[in-house]
């Protein structure tokens, strides 16, 4: 079941996603050379606690930290690690923090230093590619019309989506219905209404869309080794226009 969220429960969440989009914003100011990503972690851990909120990954299903750090051809969930980030690096950042048992989730990739053409453009491709899925979420419109919007710009640029890994409903649960893929056809799956909140969150390689996990159980890279990227938002369905739920 796809819940509708009342003017209590967004008002939860809208705290929520500011403290997950201010997290975002303390580790883009972070990120460097030499940094560690379990200093991030500390970092992220840090400010989410200061804002009366629980970091939301730390512990479920066993993850480790409070933020996934996923470096390069990492797509997804990297544990923060005493790695240290190069110049050339490109570094997603995955952030969920609970407030009042309320979720906010987002995600952005971060280059270190001077990056790539190649790596600038992913990124690039990629947060457009979720603000193209956030414009068609919107009441009256097919779930998979965020996940068409999706896949067709980022194919159009010459990347691919990841398929594995889909977006989500959320609220006083990370994960609920209905799970939100980033590829398809348009005008499939339940209508939207206004109230509904999804995690958007497309995840975009350079090279395959394949992916496989590493032995640690829980870092997932493309197959081919070549670079992915992952923005993530939290919005709410409005009946114009999708609530931005973690932006500033
Ligand atoms: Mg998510």
């Amino acid at each position: 079941m796809i819940t509708i969220k009342s003017e209590r429960e967004l008002s939860l969440m809208r705290y929520a996603g500011r403290v997950v989009a201010e997290v975002l914003l303390e580790l883009k100011k972070a990120i460097r050379s030499s940094i560690t990503t379990l200093e991030l972690d500390r970092i992220a851990e840090r400010y989410i606690k200061k804002a009366n909120c629980q970091p939301a990954f730390k512990g479920y299903h066993g993850f480790p930290a409070s933020i996934c750090a996923s470096i390069n051809e990492e797509v997804v969930h990297g544990i923060p690690s005493l790695r240290r980030l190069q110049e050339g690096d490109i570094v997603s950042i995955d952030v969920g923090v609970i407030y009042q048992g309320y979720f906010g989730d987002a995600a952005a990739t971060f280059p270190v230093g001077h990056v790539s053409e190649e790596a600038m453009r992913l990124i690039y491709v990629t947060e457009q590619s979720l603000h193209w899925g956030i414009a068609q979420a919107v009441e009256g419109k097919h779930l998979t019309d965020i996940s068409h919007a999706v896949q067709e710009y980022v194919e159009e640029n010459g990347f691919s989506v990841v398929r594995n890994y889909v977006g989500h409903g959320i609220g006083n649960q990370m994960h609920e219905e209905p799970q939100v893929p980033n590829f398809g056809k348009p005008g499939r799956g339940p209508r939207l209404q206004a109230g509904m909140a999804l995690a958007i969150e497309p995840m975009v390689n350079t090279g395959t869309w394949h992916v496989e996990t590493l032995r640690d159980n829980w870092t997932v890279v493309t197959l081919d080794r070549k670079c992915s990227a992952h923005f993530e938002h939290t919005v709410a369905v409005g009946r114009e226009k999708a609530e931005i739920l973690t932006a500033l």
